[in-house]
């Protein structure tokens, strides 16, 4: 694997620019999946409470042999854990589970704006991060309605917004909003769980580069500066997602794919979204 870029986030920590997801990993497949994943060279896991895998997450790094600050970890508070107390200790659950003394970044999965008020959520957040036990703190699927709030209410600017960004979904508003403001786009689903990879604007080019349509597509992410971190169980593809640095997009084939943006989410909608675990 080529050498993976580090992003700088508004409180001086650096992230590699690629990672690896674990939504909709089973937790049986989690450790040898994560182990894969960071034997090729992967340096930063994505993982959440909510994806019911943080102890295989935080087992397969301990299998890697790896120092632990060389692999950069980030997890969720779930929802239905909105009030501050409830925060507090689903982030004690989530170390314990991933028997770790401290993530490097800790993010509110979901705003739920219509069950719970996100700004109450974000001050628990902010506490975490005066803990020293996560390096780092952000939101995830925040609208700038939401970040608005946040920045208004609130003394901690998040260090990043993960959001589901896609060739299908480019999320100019809300990306152009961040960039403002220093909080870092993680773009969630970057290749639609798979969706855009028969799309033939995106089949000519890898056809012409000799590239896969996905190392294309999280080619463009890379480019964009935003964060990436796909998801597969299968090695060679977790190979493939990998090779993403030794090559370029031209400005015309960059905005070719841009050009591919129909507002079509493959996840659910921040606004309405307001699933709890049962
Ligand atoms: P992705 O866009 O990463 O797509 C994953 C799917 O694509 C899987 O079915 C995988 O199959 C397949 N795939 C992966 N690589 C290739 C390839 N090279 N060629 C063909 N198919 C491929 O979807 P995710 O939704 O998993 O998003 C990535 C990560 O983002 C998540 O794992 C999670 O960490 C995060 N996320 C965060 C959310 C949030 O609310 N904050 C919501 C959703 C995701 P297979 O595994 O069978 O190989």
């Amino acid at each position: 694997m080529t050498q993976i870029p580090d992003v700088t986030l508004n409180n001086g920590i650096s992230i590699p620019q690629l990672g690896f997801g674990t939504f909709q990993i089973e937790p049986e497949n989690t450790r040898e999946a994560v182990r894969t994943a960071l034997e090729i060279g992967y340096r930063h896991i994505d993982t959440a409470e909510m994806y019911g895998n943080e102890k295989e997450v935080g087992q397969a790094v301990r299998d890697s042999g790896l120092p632990r600050g060389e692999v950069f970890v980030t997890s969720k508070l779930n929802n239905g854990f909105h009030a501050r107390d409830d925060a507090l200790t689903a982030f004690d659950r989530t170390l314990a589970d991933l028997d770790i003394d401290y993530v490097d970044l800790f993010l509110i999965h979901w705003p739920l704006p219509t069950v719970s008020d996100y700004v109450e959520t974000w001050k628990a957040v902010e506490e975490m991060g005066r803990s020293g036990r996560t390096r780092a703190v952000g939101v995830s699927n925040f609208t700038r309605a939401h970040l608005e709030r946040v920045l208004a209410e609130t003394d901690t600017v998040p260090a990043v917004n993960q959001i589901e960004v896609n060739p299908y979904l480019a999320q100019d508003e809300v990306r152009a909003f961040c960039n403002a403001h220093g909080i870092t786009i993680e773009a969630y689903s970057p290749i639609a769980q798979g969706k855009v990879l028969d799309d033939p604007v995106i089949t000519a080019i890898a056809e012409r580069v000799e590239r896969s349509p996905a190392q294309v597509t999280l080619r463009w992410h890379v480019q964009r500066g935003d964060i990436v971190f796909p998801k597969s169980v299968t090695r060679a593809r977790i190979e493939e997602n990998s090779r993403l640095f030794d090559f370029e997009l031209s400005p015309d084939d960059m905005a070719a794919i841009t050009a591919l943006d129909r507002g079509e989410r493959t996840g659910f909608d921040p606004d309405t979204f307001s699933w709890i675990p049962g």
